[in-house]
């Protein structure tokens, strides 16, 4: 706490994940007598950069840049680029820490990293993002490569950004050096199913969990907060497996559709007239928009929260486990307060935190990268039968950590113990790093 002030979500993170290393710890001391833990609270590197950028109206404006290199015992960095107006230090740093243990998860050689900027793209121009974009690597591209790191996407950015920074990358090294960023457009080296990755990567854990615990998946209700990538595909996916997604939300409100969330609009509004989830409503008479609502108070089976950090509190977890919610997953990261989980937990609700449930993201990148280096390009049939099959062992190895501790269906426990576990041992072999 003294060395990070007001970090609160770095706080929060790293608080989750070492309140459960407890009987980890007790079956392994040297891990503690060699201060692991310690070294992991330290990033290994943190780089905070100025972006000038000139806006539509020829007026310069300043943003911050920022791209937090957290740990590279299993690979490169690799973790995602946020740009939203309420990125921090703090923010990038939990969520670098958190994707040391997700890449562990995925069984993929992956260090953990994660960077972006408090730019807001709401409401700007394809070229104000673009030159947003090229500024932001005219910095960042000497920090990057294949074997060193190799950012992709988050909120706010999707391919158009990627292609941006991609182009600038290229443009400056002179190097067509594909495997560099992830989520590109496959016209240009990116991988089949990495759109939808994270997305249906969330929906098979979540049919996994039920599976595991002796309950269907088809024919269930489900609420999916956002109306981004994640939470798009997501949608995609439940209806494929025969589930009917009911509601979903921006941060101005939820829309809520008896009839099933219809794709087709939802993508057209989002995807490419870029508007509010307002006009889903106005599209569609059997929907209704709720604004500034929260989107917990629809009653159903399976809720996957796929917005942003702490967007489901205590109350929103009472609220779901009474009105019968038998499954929560995380699409987001870091989604659930500890407050929600710990209703979770004593309501009896399965919960599947963000780091093992959304890893299909981060494993589909690195198999781009894999494709990228043996300049091939595989089907998407193939590239989802890989991530199906990730994904199925991800849940398969927190299911079984859980268990060998005696905490069985505790998944919180399984993906930290198992992350932890393989990045601890990783770290010692190297000696003091
Ligand atoms: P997008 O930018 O595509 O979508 C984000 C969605 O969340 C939008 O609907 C947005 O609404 C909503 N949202 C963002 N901030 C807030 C907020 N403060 N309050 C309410 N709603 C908000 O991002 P992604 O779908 O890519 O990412 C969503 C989550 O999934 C993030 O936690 C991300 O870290 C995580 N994730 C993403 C991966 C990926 O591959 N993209 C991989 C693994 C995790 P609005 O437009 O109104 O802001």
């Amino acid at each position: 706490l003294r060395r990070n002030p007001g970090e609160h979500e770095f706080h929060q993170a790293v608080e989750e994940v070492l309140g459960s290393l407890g009987p980890v710890v007790k079956r392994h001391p040297h891990y503690l007598a060699e201060r692991v833990i310690e070294r992991l609270c330290e990033p290994e590197r943190q780089i905070i950069f100025r972006v000038p950028w000139t806006d539509d109206a020829g007026q310069v404006q300043i943003n911050r840049g920022f791209r937090v290199e957290y740990s590279s015992v299993l690979g490169p960095y690799k973790g995602g680029l946020r740009f939203h107006p309420s990125v921090l230090l703090g923010t990038v740093k939990f969520l670098g820490f958190e994707q040391i243990f997700k890449n562990a998860l995925t069984g993929l050689p992956i260090g953990g990293g994660k960077g972006g900027s408090d730019f807001d793209p709401k409401g700007r121009s394809d070229a104000e993002i673009m030159r947003f974009c090229q500024s932001f690597m005219t910095e960042l591209y000497r920090h990057l490569g294949e074997y060193t790191d190799v950012p992709a996407g988050d909120i706010g950015v999707g391919t158009r950004e990627i292609g941006y920074l991609f182009g600038q990358y290229k443009r400056i090294t002179n190097r067509y050096e594909g495997g560099v960023l992830t989520g590109k457009g496959l016209a240009w080296g990116g991988s089949q199913a990495r759109t939808e990755a994270t997305g249906y990567g969330t929906v098979y854990f979540a049919q996994e969990m039920a599976r595991h615990a002796g309950v269907g998946f088809e024919g269930n209700d489900v609420v999916v907060s956002g109306s981004g990538n994640v939470a798009i595909y997501a949608i995609e996916k439940v209806h494929e497996l025969g589930g009917k997604v009911l509601a979903c939300s921006d941060s101005s409100g939820y829309v809520v559709d008896e009839q099933g969330i219809d794709l087709d609009l939802l993508k057209d509004v989002k995807e490419h007239r870029r508007e509010r989830i307002a006009a889903y409503a106005e599209a569609r008479p059997s929907a209704r928009f709720v604004e500034g609502g929260r989107v917990w108070d629809v009653p159903c089976h399976v809720a996957l929260p796929c917005a942003t950090q702490n967007e489901l509190d205590e109350d929103a977890a009472r609220v779901l486990a009474a009105n019968g919610t038998e499954i929560v997953a995380e699409g987001a990261n870091m989604p659930c307060t500890p407050g929600a989980v710990r209703v979770f937990a004593e309501a009896g609700v399965l919960f599947g935190p963000g780091k093992a449930v959304n890893a299909g993201g981060v494993a589909t990148s690195a198999l781009e990268m894999q494709q990228n280096a043996s300049r091939d390009s595989w089907t998407f049939e193939h590239t989802e039968e890989r991530l199906a099959e990730i994904m199925r062992r991800i849940h398969e190895r927190v299911v079984t950590t859980a268990e060998d501790y005696d905490r069985p269906g505790d998944y919180v426990f399984g993906a930290n113990a198992a992350g932890f576990t393989q990045v601890a041992d990783a770290m010692l072999a190297m000696g003091v790093i």
